[in-house]
């Protein structure tokens, strides 16, 4: 069924309007300049590059700066016009773009981490750099002073950061999985909770401040959708990469939210319908449905005189069941399954045909994606990987119609 749902007929699609060359290692970062036909990137080959649209249609680099370490991270901030460069060595770099675009002046370095630094967030208001990195912490710094304020550290590389600017929350994820609420102050933190869902390190997060939702992706190639706001643990789980999911974005207007994988996978996910949360696993020390022991059961076993069976788990029911009572496959979009996964026999029976229609959207970036970010007032997305590329998206097609969201009209 996966297969279907992937080559049904798609009219629209995300539409490739560039594709920029010219880097010699992995691009780490890419971010789309407001309002301008521009790209920012950063590099592992060194070089940080503000790319302009020519006449010809072509991005050509109007600044090529070369860096003492390979970049790891950015953030940009385009009324400042200030950028912050993260490296393999732990500092973050500070400069300033001119308003042509074609001059980029070296204003500080912020000595933030002991080891590569993987998120940055920078927040005007409270003149703080905040960031991530590989020495397991997280750091925020004055840039006015250049002095570290604060630093939590985890037990863990920290590879993630997002930020409420408003109440000076930051959640960072990690590579064992967790994701960490703290509250920053001047030169303190608390942690608030932990978050544990995901089989594998958190590689991205998104954010949304108004409806305050959390998106979290990881290297177990699902998205946890976490209910902040609710205050119930509500989550939702959205299955439907079969890769490390490298980057998010929430398009709040529209409620959808963008994903891309390592293999080049992007989705779109429909997220205003209502989904439900995908049920516990149970714990039984037999199946649940035909009571045949399983086979740590050995008293059950010695009674009965039968073999044990292998667990299993209904992911509809979350019923632990044997292999005999889950013979059938089924997707099951309403709780994120997009493609087939184990379901018990009855769970099988009351899906109905119309309960299989897919709640998103999934097409091929043909590229090894490692970041994305979005310009959302314009619908654009940019795209960078491993394959040293970054290209250029009209997502407008995929992400609604401009009358109805107020996308401006490209
Ligand atoms: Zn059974
Ligand atoms: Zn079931």
């Amino acid at each position: 069924m996966a297969a279907e749902i992937h080559s049904r007929p798609q009219s629209s699609r995300p539409v490739l309007l560039s594709k920029v060359e010219g880097h010699q290692d992995v691009v780490s970062a890419a971010l789309l300049i407001p309002k301008e036909d521009g790209v920012i990137t950063a590099s592992e080959d060194r070089t940080i590059r503000v790319w302009l649209k020519r006449d010809s249609g072509q991005y050509w680099p109007s600044i090529y700066h070369t860096m003492s370490s390979p970049c790891s991270a950015m953030a940009y901030h385009h009324d400042s016009r200030r950028i912050f460069v993260g490296q393999d060595n732990g500092a973050i770099m500070e400069f300033h773009i001119s308003e042509d675009f074609n001059k980029m002046n070296f204003v500080k370095t912020y000595p933030a981490h002991q080891n590569r630094v993987s998120a940055i967030t920078f927040c005007l208001a409270s003149e703080w750099v905040i960031s991530t990195g590989h020495d397991k912490c997280i750091s925020w710094m004055c840039t006015r002073s250049g002095s570290m304020l604060g630093r939590h550290y985890f037990t863990s590389w920290a590879s993630c950061l997002q930020y409420d600017h408003e109440t000076r929350h930051a959640f960072v994820g990690d590579y064992s999985g967790q994701i960490t609420l703290l509250k920053l102050e001047q030169n303190t933190c608390s942690v608030i909770t932990t978050l544990k869902g995901h089989e594998g390190s958190i590689t991205s997060l998104w954010w949304d401040p108004v409806q305050r939702l959390l998106f979290s992706g990881a290297s177990d190639h699902s998205i946890i959708m976490w209910d902040i706001g609710g205050r119930k643990g509500r989550t939702l789980l959205l299955q439907g990469h079969h890769d490390k999911v490298q980057a998010i974005c929430y398009i709040q207007l529209t409620r959808q939210l963008v994903s891309c994988s390592a293999d080049g996978g992007i989705a779109v996910w429909n997220m205003d319908i209502s989904r439900e949360e995908a049920p516990q696993w149970l714990e039984s020390d037999s199946c649940q449905k035909c009571e045949q022991p399983f086979f740590w059961n050995i008293k059950q076993m010695w009674d009965t005189k039968t073999l044990g069976l292998r667990q299993h788990h209904c992911r509809k029911c979350g019923q632990a069941v044997c292999g005999k009572c889950s013979t059938k496959r089924s997707s099951y979009p309403i709780m994120g399954f997009e493609f087939q996964v184990r379901v018990c026999d009855s769970c099988f029976e009351s899906i109905k045909d119309e309960d299989r229609t897919s709640l998103a959207t999934f097409h091929e970036g043909k590229h090894n994606i490692s970041h994305m970010s979005m310009d959302i007032s314009r619908g654009l997305m940019v795209t960078c990987g491993s394959d040293r590329i970054v290209k250029i998206w009209d997502m407008t097609p995929v992400v609604g119609c401009s009358l109805a969201t107020g996308f401006s009209s490209r």
